[in-house]
């Protein structure tokens, strides 16, 4: 672990089992590392204004803002009423995926025959200490999901390109309440067929 690490407080430093979540409070001006330990694990994220919560990120608004489906280092996470936040500071993995949204019971169902453990079910739990439920999921990021898009609109779930050790760092350019799920998905590439845990920091930087 390099760079401004060194010069961090650490607020927070926790392992997410495969398959696990978190939420948390983020402080504005504080910093969300997320280590994708052994590569290719796909991090479903949502956040949400901590003072306002329907105040929260806004794929469409992002995608449009930015001209661009994929996340990566400079990125702006922008909110239902284009407030900046989050802020991509760092990225080692180069790309990350907007419109796929997160997996649920329902749709594992539709698509692979089995109800299988989700990401929509962690959203729900994660949320329920901040008295927010299913009407607060909107489209989520995916940190280290490869989506491909083809001519024709034709997307594809590619293998991940994250390698051990690669991290997407954020920094709150509000106080945020941030929610993950570490993608229990097994029948498709986005967490290479095996999930694996990934590491969670919460870091500010002394003055
Ligand atoms: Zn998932």
């Amino acid at each position: 672990m390099k760079n401004q690490l060194d010069h961090a407080t650490i607020r927070l430093d926790t392992t997410i089992i495969p398959g696990g979540y978190w939420g948390g409070l983020i402080a504005k001006g504080q910093y969300l590392r997320i280590i994708d330990l052994d590569g290719q694990q796909a991090v479903d994220f949502l956040c949400y204004d901590a003072h306002n919560p329907k105040n929260r990120y806004n794929a469409a608004n992002t995608i449009k803002i930015a001209g661009n489906i994929y996340l990566n280092k400079g990125s702006i996470l922008w909110s239902e009423a284009a407030d900046h936040l989050a802020t991509i500071t760092d990225d080692t993995c180069g790309l990350h995926d907007t419109i796929y949204g997160c997996c649920s019971k329902e749709v594992n169902m539709v698509r692979y025959g089995e109800a299988a453990p989700a990401c929509r079910e962690n959203f729900l739990a994660a949320l329920k200490k901040y008295n927010l439920g299913a009407r607060d999921i909107v489209s989520n990021v995916n940190f280290f999901m490869n989506v491909s898009v083809g001519p024709n609109g034709e997307l594809t779930i590619c293998e991940g390109l994250s390698k051990p050790g690669d991290y997407v760092e954020l920094r709150a350019e509000r106080d945020l309440i941030t929610v993950l799920s570490n993608c229990p998905q097994k029948f498709n590439p986005c967490s290479g067929f095996n999930p694996s845990p990934v590491r969670v920091l919460i870091y500010s930087l002394k003055e």
